[in-house]
């Protein structure tokens, strides 16, 4: 649990960080550019490289401790990459939160706001929340679509 919530703030200063640093920023500026997700799994395996240098070190104090670490941490990446796609593909089924933090991030080009990806907790404790009007016309009238309709790979 403990894994899944730290995961889940390490994904939301790396994503802040890549709007302030010009060298950590270019990939997440063509990502920008381009408004479109790479696909759940190979984005998994991209947040999979990124956690495995803090999964490791848990194993060393022991293997309880680093087999429930490193299940906290996969989870959060399985959930934080469908959570990313989804947004990108079929924002109006991201039941859980009231808006969809990474979508408006997009849609609105955000270079100071809203940098949650899976949630929005963060946003809210460190004063980057952005509320907008994300319901419009425009996202009501897509076609319905089903929550496992997305861009897998
Ligand atoms: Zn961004
Ligand atoms: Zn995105």
């Amino acid at each position: 649990m403990l894994a899944f919530v730290l995961a889940s703030l390490v994904e939301y200063w790396v994503h802040r960080l890549m709007h302030a640093s010009l060298r950590l920023g270019q990939r997440h500026r063509d990502h920008h550019r381009k408004n479109e997700g790479q696909g759940v799994l190979w984005e998994f395996l991209d947040y999979i490289k990124g956690t495995f240098i803090i999964m490791v070190p848990m194993f060393f104090y022991s293997l309880e401790a680093g087999i429930g670490w490193t299940l906290g941490g996969v989870t959060y990446a399985a959930f934080s990459s469908y959570a990313h796609q989804l947004q990108h593909d079929n924002p109006t089924k991201c039941f859980w939160m009231t808006m969809p933090v990474h979508y408006v991030h997009h849609k609105h080009n955000m270079w100071y706001h809203n940098f949650g990806l899976g949630v929005d907790w963060w946003d809210h404790i460190f004063r980057t929340y952005k509320p907008v009007e994300w319901l419009t016309e425009q996202e009501l009238n897509q076609p319905e679509r089903g929550y496992l309709e997305l861009k897998w790979r």
